[in-house]
This record gives structure tokens, C-alpha cells and sequence, in this order.
């Protein structure tokens, strides 16, 4: 889609640093970091949310996981803990409505999340 940032982001037009891909995913750091880690994990289609992308099925939604859960170990916080967030509507603040996985770690995460 032309006008969804991520879909350019996933072409090449907009820059971003991206640290790992698959076929069918990349993750790139997020631009404005809430943790030492904070890695952006999305489908290459488009996808406005979770719901979505969770019927598109053959497994991509997995595949999401799977590159979150590898970068978590590239970026050393595997062990110490991280946490996979999808932000999911207005209230959860989601922003970009091509779905991503937010990847955070690197310090201690509160619970409940704000
Ligand atoms: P959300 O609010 O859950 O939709 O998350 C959108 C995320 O995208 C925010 O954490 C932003 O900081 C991040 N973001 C916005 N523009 C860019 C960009 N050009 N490159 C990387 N991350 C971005
Ligand atoms: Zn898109």
C-alpha cells in the first residue's frame, strides 16, 4: 500500500535499520526506542492488525513470532527477558496500521504495562 509507511519501509522507500529478515518478515528498530532493545516485527504484506494477520494463516503469524523470539537472542536479552507486544486499536495506541510485533528488552518491563 502505497500510502502505509511500513509497506515503504518493507520496499526500500523510506529508510529504517533493519537487523534480520525472512521471506516473508523483517525487523528494523523503532525510530523513537522505549527499551535498550526496541525492534519492530512485521509481515512483508500488508496487514492493518493482530485479527488480520492472524487469518491471513500459513503461519506467517508464527513467523512473526519465530523473528522476534531470534532477534531477542541476537540482541542478548533472550535470557534475561523480553516482551512481544502487538498494540492493537485506538486505545492500545496503535499508530501504524500495518501490524507489528514490538519487541522490547534490555531493562526491567513493569506489569501491568501502562
Ligand atoms: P504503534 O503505536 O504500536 O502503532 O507503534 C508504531 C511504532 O512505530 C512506534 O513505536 C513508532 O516509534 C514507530 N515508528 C514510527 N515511524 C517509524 C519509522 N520511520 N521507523 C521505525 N519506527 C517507526
Ligand atoms: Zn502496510
Amino acid at each position: 500500500m502505497a500510502d502505509c509507511l511500513f509497506c515503504r519501509i518493507v520496499a526500500g522507500d523510506v529508510p529504517a535499520q533493519r537487523v534480520a529478515e525472512t521471506a516473508r518478515t523483517i525487523a528494523f528498530r523503532d525510530i523513537n526506542p522505549q527499551a535498550p532493545t526496541h525492534v519492530l516485527v512485521v509481515p512483508k504484506d500488508h496487514h492493518p492488525d493482530l485479527a488480520a494477520l492472524a487469518v491471513a494463516g500459513d503461519g506467517l503469524l508464527d513467523e512473526v513470532a519465530a523473528l522476534a523470539h531470534e532477534v531477542a537472542v541476537t540482541e542478548g536479552v533472550s535470557e534475561t527477558g523480553y516482551r512481544v507486544v502487538f498494540n492493537t486499536g485506538p486505545q492500545a495506541g496503535q499508530t501504524v496500521f500495518h501490524t507489528h510485533a514490538h519487541l522490547l528488552g534490555g531493562r526491567p518491563l513493569a506489569w501491568p504495562p501502562g
